[in-house]
């Protein structure tokens, strides 16, 4: 950062920054509804809620949807949805840049009247005609001097030709922008429509924004806003302090695209993963925590965390760690809300089971054990379904191995005789398969095999043991007796 004065942003010179704004910090998370929330912008929407929940300051929601062929409503509802899901409430907002059009053009206004902007109508073709081959790409300034009537036009800001911007960001350090390479944008569209550019900033001065925090994708683009600003609001004005994120890179370090990965906050809710789960990881993409711990309550993240110990990197998004911090989300549970988080993954349009047949009670017995082993709510009704279903649901590879298995029919056989007769617990259960283990001389994990696929349809899952002793004497005799059928041929 340059000057002790901690100037956050400025144009030239470098050395003479614009004064920081004072006060409360206020942020704002500012989507364009142009798809479902992206994990990048919940990560940025998450920075921006943890530094202002940190500092006592204020989170702003603003929707960016002047964009009427990208944008759409329900996209607006997925991501409030989602904000609202991963317990980011905004305390201002959700602003809409659609009903603020007055705005934007009392600043083109005042932009015009200054003398910032030109118009100009070149088309595509042309400018790309004539630009081919240039060194500095971009729009060559054409109309500058043209002095166009404004009706009907787009309108060019004029960035003087000489000088820098510089952008002073609390991640990167000081960023330098030379005036050359930076284009004529565009602020206004021949139709009258605000581009993103002065329609964020315009919205930046007015919702007195002090901290911009956001996408590194969004860098390029933040020495037009600052020329803007200092346009609109003067040279000696107070500039926001700017954080840029982390891109994210998937495993072959490649940006997260939409196409490629998986990036939408909304899929992995459906999957099944935990909003705190899901919240903790993101916290962790581009920010660690200065006493090393990876599971951190809300509350502790909100304790520690500092923009200043964002890194510039770019972070991974690591599924498998994704992975792992839900299934420790979901362990840490108390049952009854592990219970209540199944719920939705038991609803009949996600069961293979008829909803009638479904016993609360029987799940609850199990909840525990199925608890310590999905990694995600979803693989909840496969570890229950044989508890449910009249036959269990066969999964073929599984059964093959049983077929494989030579001793299998004479396991079968045993446990139909033990268990028609021993006490039935689990723990009663246990101790009569061992000894019928013993007396087949196979380890107990080889005799519990064709068992437990004769009986849940599968070579994982529950406990056997507690498993038998909730789906009960009856059902577990008719399926053990269906799989030795199944298998045919005698005794070995
Ligand atoms: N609306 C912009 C986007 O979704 C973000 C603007 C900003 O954070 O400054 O890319």
């Amino acid at each position: 950062m340059a000057g002790a004065a901690g100037g956050t942003g400025g144009t030239a010179p470098a050395d003479a920054p614009a004064p920081a704004r004072v006060g409360l910090p206020r942020v704002r998370f500012a989507p364009s509804p142009t798809g479902f929330l992206h994990v990048g912008s919940a990560r940025a929407a998450l920075y921006n809620w943890l530094f202002a929940r940190h500092t006592g300051g204020t989170f702003v929601l603003r929707i960016e949807d002047t964009d009427t062929e990208r944008n759409r409503e329900e996209w607006v509802d997925g991501i409030l949805s989602s904000l609202s899901w991963l317990g980011m409430e905004p305390d201002e907002g959700p602003y809409r840049q659609s009903e603020r059009t007055e705005a934007y053009r009392q600043a083109v206004d005042a932009l015009w009247e200054a003398g910032h902007l030109y118009a100009c109508d070149c088309s595509r073709e042309e400018i790309d005609a004539r630009t081919k081959g240039n060194a500095t790409p971009g729009y060559d300034g054409f109309c500058r001097d043209l002095g166009l009537e404004r009706r009907g036009r787009a309108l060019r800001f004029r960035v003087p030709d000489e000088g820098v911007t510089v952008v002073h960001d609390l991640i990167r350090g000081d960023v330098t922008f030379a005036h050359e390479a930076i284009e004529d944008f565009v602020v206004v569209k021949s139709s009258g429509a605000p581009l993103f550019v002065l329609a964020n900033v315009v919205d930046d001065i007015a919702m007195d924004i002090t901290h911009v925090i956001r996408g590194e994708d969004l860098l390029p683009s933040t020495p037009k806003g600052l020329l803007l600003w200092s346009a609109l609001e003067g040279p000696e004005t107070a500039l926001p302090a700017f954080a840029h994120l982390p891109l994210l890179v998937n495993e072959r370090r490649q940006k997260l695209s939409k196409r490629r990965d998986d990036v939408a906050v909304e899929s992995y809710r459906e999957r099944g993963y935990l909003a705190p789960a899901l919240r903790n990881y993101l916290a962790l993409l581009g920010w660690s925590d200065p006493h090393g711990r990876e599971i951190l309550t809300v509350e502790e993240m909100v304790g520690s965390f500092e923009l200043s110990e964002v890194n510039h990197a770019p972070a991974f998004f690591d599924l498998k760690k994704l992975e792992w911090m839900n299934k420790e989300y979901l362990r840490a549970m108390p049952v009854d809300d592990f219970v209540e988080a199944s719920r939705p993954w038991l609803a009949p349009d996600r069961v293979p089971w008829p909803p009638e047949r479904f016993e609360e009670g029987m799940f609850r017995t199990m909840a525990p054990l199925v608890q310590e082993r999905v990694a995600v709510l979803s693989e909840v009704p496969a570890m229950v379904d044989f508890l449910f279903l009249e036959e269990p649901l066969m999964d073929e590879s599984s059964w093959a191995s049983v077929a494989a298995d030579e001793g299998a029919r004479a396991v079968l056989e045993a446990a139909l005789d033990t268990y028609s007769t021993c006490e039935w617990s689990a723990e009663a259960l246990h101790r009569a398969t061992q000894a019928m283990a013993d007396s087949l001389d196979r380890k107990l994990n080889k005799a519990q095999a064709p068992i437990r696929v004769a009986v849940t349809g599968r070579r994982v899952g529950p406990p056997l043991f507690q498993s038998l002793e909730v789906l009960g004497r009856e059902a577990v005799l008719e399926r053990l007796r269906a799989a030795r059928d199944r298998l045919g041929g005698t005794t070995g």
